[in-house]
């Protein structure tokens, strides 16, 4: 495994950097530390270094990837590593990248360590108090002054960063104002291997509707952009589909339809008509008969 740790300093990249080498089993290379063993061992980089170091400004680009390039070329860095501290500017991680890619090899994951300025500031006042009452040397950069030019250094050249490794797919950020154990299981989540989703069993087939009419139980489609050009497409097939359907019966034009049936409720009122008319002739004549039967009958009595 590869990664960056990302973040301003005292930001807590070293100690999460110490959990991850226990539980991954690779090495941490802080440019940070390797720059502090040079200034002490006095070496050509170190001398270089040195005042710049104690000024909180960044060391020039070519002196910390050689370090970083001679470092990972060693072997119990084959297995993997964290780089902490480096790169520090885009023209380093564009150097980084090359290097890597010179040696078949490329990152995992770079991960930011997000904290903001006063709470920086409040954790490296600590960090002295602490290292003071332990008699320990405090760092040359860890006063307040050197600390300001360095956040000024952070924020102008290495927060850029995080915006170089997004668009490579590669950044991941978490609170680095959590607890310690937070930001470490943070980060044990980050970098578990993504879960491939599971498959999603085969969606039901709606029942298909009237044109124009939605299933029961379906959401109107969205009325804003591909839902929109959805629905005219559907209105579209629609239309398509009903003219299909009338060839398919010969739909007889409406004047045809309303013809034939007004000729069919003509001939049924005529048939109505002689039925009524014929009855009622039927009814005269009887009653006529019945009228000449009792005439005759009153004249005989
Ligand atoms: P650090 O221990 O990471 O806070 O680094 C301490 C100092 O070392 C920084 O303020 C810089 O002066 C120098 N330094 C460490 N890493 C780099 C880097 N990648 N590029 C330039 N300067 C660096």
């Amino acid at each position: 495994m590869r990664l960056i740790l990302l973040g301003p300093p005292g930001a807590g990249k070293g100690t999460q950097a110490q959990r991850l080498v226990e539980k991954h089993g690779i090495v941490q290379l802080s440019t940070g530390d390797m720059l502090r063993a040079a200034v002490k061992a006095e070496t050509p980089v170190g001398l270089r270094a040195k005042d710049i170091m104690a000024r909180g400004e960044l060391v020039p680009d070519d002196v910390v990837v050689g370090i970083i390039e001679e470092r990972i070329a060693q072997p119990d860095a084959r297995k993997g590593f964290i780089l902490d501290g480096f790169p520090r500017t885009v023209a380093q991680a564009e150097a980084l990248e090359k290097l890597l890619a010179k040696k078949g090899l490329k990152l995992d994951a770079v991960i930011e360590l997000e904290v903001d300025d006063d709470i920086l500031l409040k954790r490296i006042e600590n960090r002295v108090a602490e290292m003071k009452a332990r008699g320990e040397a405090v760092r040359a950069d860890d006063n307040a002054e050197s600390l300001k030019k360095r956040l000024d250094a952070y924020h102008a050249q290495t927060a850029p960063l995080s915006h170089y490794y997004r668009k490579k797919g590669l950044h991941k950020a978490t609170d680095g104002m959590a607890s310690i154990d937070e930001v470490t299981a943070a980060i044990g989540n980050l970098l578990k291997p993504a879960v491939p989703r599971k498959k999603a069993p085969p969606r039901k087939r709606a029942a298909r509707a009237a044109p124009g009419r939605r299933p029961a139980g379906r959401k109107p489609a969205s009325r804003s952009g591909a839902g929109r050009a959805a629905s005219k497409t559907a209105q579209k097939s629609a239309k398509k589909a009903r003219s299909g359907l009338k060839k398919a019966v010969k739909v007889r034009p409406k004047k045809a339809v309303s013809k034939a049936r007004s000729a069919k409720s003509a001939k049924a009122a005529g048939a109505r008509h002689k039925a009524v008319k014929s009855r009622n002739s039927t009814r005269n004549r009887a009653s006529k008969a019945r009228s000449g039967r009792d005439r005759r009958l009153t004249k005989r009595r």
